[in-house]
């Protein structure tokens, strides 16, 4: 046999696999029948801590301004979900559900062997995420983002999870590799800008890798990354971290319009706002005043977790209640509380403190001198994010009952009809 023949019964033998391997999704996305909409590619991303307001600060010719008043775009303010923090963001947003339905209750949790756990895996998910869904109805999946853990703990059901320390050998011949790492505290704000044009440059990659229909995921982090050390827009590294951003959504569109003509979707939103904060709340030193234990907690901004046992709980509590700068404290007693923030859930703990406008918990003071920004809390600066829909079927999506990140899926669905 030559080897041009043997070439061909190899090819032959591959595309069989891949259909035999691929059931589900020759028949949902194949061609469009009479009365059907040719499938879709939708794009849903996050900009990280990027609290809606920040946006009327841009000036009015950047994108995501012009995007207010584009007729093939909608715009709309929607709340994120308590704690208003990276973790339960993405899970709101890529689930469609509360904290207490998907099981991402916080930053971390407590492990069977009492130690803390990050969210940073698929499992700590307990529901289908919007990945699954639009695999099970045939549609590529990717989710490409600057942050590791959100992207590890999206890739249960992704073709594709792209960060940094991640990246197939296909981007790295078209965009080549991500920023180096040992090189981010050079220049604070404009190593993680470059980050993020890397992230929106592996998009288009993806778009022009395959012309497939897919749910794609994105994660941009400079806002949040700028923010937490410089403070929120209008901080200057803050707002050329957005005005960056905005240039490489312009070009994405413009990349999804010529791969997929008309057959797209753009959703931008954010898993959480951010607060200018002024004074640190060391919580580690008030727990350390009342009792000997190693109690476990989590300092996550705006936002306290302790995880306090039946002998200390009250006295913690009071405590804390005393403390300048903490607004609230919701005991595990207090269901109604719990219930009505949708974070009664068995990782969440027995003690959650809230701070006020101004105030964060932090591990020392001295990281004061370097945290201008924070989250976590339930002020509007933290819980009001952007909803943009972009696209040339945008118009024609009703986003009335469109309220909460847990309510994108929705959007989703309805671009997908699914
Ligand atoms: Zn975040």
């Amino acid at each position: 046999m030559t080897i041009r023949k043997q070439h061909h019964r190899i090819l032959l033998l591959l595309l069989l696999a891949a259909i035999i391997v691929w059931p589900q999704a020759a028949p949902a996305i194949g061609a469009a029948g009479p009365g059907q909409q040719e499938p879709m590619t939708v794009v849903v991303c996050v900009l990280d801590g990027c609290p809606d307001h920040s946006l009327d600060y841009l000036p009015e010719t950047t994108y995501l301004r012009r995007l207010s008043v584009d007729e093939n775009s909608q715009h709309k303010t929607i709340e994120a979900v308590f704690p208003s923090s990276t973790a339960a963001g993405h899970g709101a947003i890529f689930t469609g559900t509360y904290p207490d339905e998907n099981g991402i209750t916080g930053k971390e949790y407590l492990g069977d062997d009492g130690e803390l756990v990050r969210f940073n895996t698929p499992d700590t998910t307990e529901v289908p995420t919007l990945f699954h869904i639009a695999r099970s109805a045939g549609y590529g999946t990717a989710m490409i983002s600057a942050k590791a853990n959100v992207c590890r703990r999206l890739s249960g059901a992704t073709d594709f999870a792209i960060w940094s320390d991640s990246v197939p050998d296909w981007v790295i011949a078209s965009v080549g590799p991500a920023p180096d790492e040992a090189t981010q505290y050079d220049n604070y704000a404009g190593w993680h800008i470059e980050l993020d044009q890397w992230v929106l440059r592996t998009v288009e990659a993806y778009l022009e890798y395959t012309d497939a229909p897919a749910f794609v995921g994105i994660n941009l982090g400079s806002p949040d990354t700028c923010g937490h050390r410089f403070g929120p827009v209008p901080a200057v590294e803050t707002t050329d971290a957005l005005c960056a951003i905005s240039d490489g959504l312009e070009k994405l569109v413009e990349t999804l319009e010529a791969t997929r003509p008309g057959r797209w979707s753009l959703i931008i939103t954010a898993d959480h706002g951010m607060t200018r904060v002024y004074t640190g709340i060391t919580a580690r030193d008030i727990i350390d005043d009342i009792t000997d234990k190693d109690v476990p907690m989590t300092l996550d901004g705006g936002a306290l977790y302790v995880w306090a046992d039946d002998e200390d709980r009250g006295k913690i509590a009071d405590a804390l209640r005393q403390t300048e700068g903490v607004a609230e404290v919701i005991d595990i007693d207090d269901k109604a509380r719990r219930e009505e923030l949708h974070i009664e859930h068995p990782r969440t703990p027995s003690l959650i403190a809230i701070s006020e406008r101004g105030y964060m918990f932090i591990e020392a003071l001295l990281f004061m001198d370097y945290t201008l920004g924070s989250h976590g809390t339930l002020l509007n600066t933290d819980l009001e994010v952007p909803l943009i829909v972009v696209g040339p079927k945008a118009d024609a999506i009703n986003l009335e009952n469109v309220n909460s990140i847990t309510e994108i899926r929705s959007v989703v669905e309805m671009l997908f009809d699914i």
